[in-house]
């Protein structure tokens, strides 16, 4: 099996003859396992998506069930598990978030809510953060951020990038969250200006950025970028395709940010804990009615599969049954959170602990006064040797982490045990030996 991944599978992100991907058997809950017998905790939930770990049973039963009755339909038929999917997600976002255009994961959901934007403006332009993911196709790479972008650069015809706040590494070398807030809506609304509001069709942000590094916005700054969309007639879209469905103890990240709506949000990934892929857009009532009487130009030919929305229907069913939102923000708060305060404490490559629920990071550093990263920016080779170290400490102990340039993102499922995570949080302890070795 492996011979045949290696001579036929091209993987995502990857070299394709410097890889060597885990064979995979099985996973259930919070745990999946190898060929060999080796069982790693996921403190990675795929790619940030088993929300509620792997195999649920009435996930899994749903899908079979919706397989047996009406495996596919298109589009354009109204159908009881897409308009199930549709209501219970419109209940769930906030304010009059409620017409669900449905995508088969997060890039398509971001190309149509720029889209639909774009069209509703009639203008050309959105902006977005340097630090920031949102996407591999075409116009979802050039709105992302992060340096992953950078082969693929197509010039970023009509997108501007500006800088969001993170005190950490302040772009505006501010000294605390509230002068940080300040700069980056001053940056942000002089960025605008000079752009010319009039060209401005939207900013996107993830309200939580994830894959750049889990950095929860200073309070005050959400509430002024949405008032300074409403001062210049631009689209606020959110995009929740990570922070979304429980991952920060809400249903929405946005729901940590009171009196904050945008007019568009993303979704994909928790949706349906990502059994079977997913992703939308919430849209705005105004929106809404952009397209009531003329036809949004855009469409996919599995939107709304019956399958992924089943799927949907029974993970969002579970969370609120099994009250898996509320366990992610208590263990967030109870556990994984001091946990990791405690372990910055005793480790020197830990520069910062970041994060809420069932999302943090943290930020490795050489030396916590200059806070050099660990490594550099898109690290290659050698130069990615210490993480690369802290990885195959933490597999060692059984724990599967997730890594990023020179972070560890704690992002296992929203339901996972306290044992567990307790568990995790030892097989970190002693994973980050192997990384303050370089300090
Ligand atoms: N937006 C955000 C915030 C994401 O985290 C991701 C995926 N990590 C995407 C968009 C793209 O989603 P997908 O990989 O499903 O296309």
């Amino acid at each position: 099996m492996s011979a045949a991944d290696r001579a036929h599978v091209f993987h995502s992100w990857s070299a394709q003859d410097l890889i060597t991907p885990l064979a995979v058997a099985g996973a259930e809950g919070s745990y999946f396992w190898d060929y060999e017998g080796n069982r790693y905790l996921d403190f990675t939930s795929g790619l940030v998506y088993t929300n509620i770990g792997y195999q649920h049973p009435k996930v899994v039963a749903a899908i079979q069930e919706q397989a047996a009755t009406m495996t596919t339909f298109a589009p354009a038929f109204a159908l009881e598990a897409r308009s199930e999917a549709a209501r219970l997600i419109a209940e769930r976002t906030p304010g009059d978030l409620d017409k669900i255009f449905f995508t088969n994961g997060g890039a398509e959901a971001v190309e149509n809510a720029t889209r639909m934007a774009r069209l509703h403006t009639g203008r050309p332009k959105v902006l977005s953060a340097y630090r920031s993911y949102h996407g591999a196709t075409a116009a979802a790479i050039n709105l992302t951020g992060d340096p992953r972008r950078w082969p693929s650069d197509n010039g970023s015809a009509g997108v501007v990038r500006f800088w969001a706040p993170f005190l950490y590494r302040s772009p505006f070398h501010s000294e605390n969250e509230a002068q940080e807030c300040e700069r980056a809506l001053q940056h942000l609304e002089d960025t605008i200006a000079f752009e010319g509001p009039a060209t401005i069709a939207a900013i996107i942000l993830e309200t939580i950025p994830g894959t750049a590094g889990i950095m929860p916005p200073p309070p005050g700054y959400l509430a002024g970028v949405r008032e300074l969309c409403d001062r210049y007639g631009i689209v606020l879209v959110l995009d929740e395709v990570m922070a979304g469905f429980g991952r920060t103890g809400k249903w929405f990240a946005v729901d940590h940010y009171e009196g904050v709506v945008p007019d568009l949000l993303t979704f994909a990934k928790g949706v349906n804990s990502g059994y079977v892929p997913l992703g939308g857009v919430a849209i705005s009532g105004a929106i809404a009615e952009t397209f009531a009487k003329r036809p949004y130009p855009g469409g996919l030919t599995y939107s709304g599969h019956p399958l992924a929305c089943a799927a949907a229907v029974a993970t969002i069913n579970v969370m609120a049954d099994e009250g898996v939102v509320e366990h992610a923000a208590r263990m967030g708060e109870d556990v994984i959170g001091p946990g990791l305060r405690e372990l910055a404490e005793r480790h020197p490559s830990v520069g910062e602990v970041r994060g809420v629920g069932m999302f943090w990071a943290l930020e490795l550093v050489r030396d916590r006064e200059t806070r050099e990263p660990l490594v550099p920016y898109n690290p290659a080779g050698e130069a990615n040797a210490p993480m690369a170290a802290f990885a195959a400490a933490a597999k060692a102990h059984g724990l599967w982490p997730f890594v990023n340039m020179n972070r560890t993102h704690v992002v296992p499922p929203c339901n996972i045990s306290e044992l567990d995570a307790k568990a995790g949080l030892a097989a970190l302890d002693a994973a980050l030996d192997a990384a303050d070795a370089h300090v």
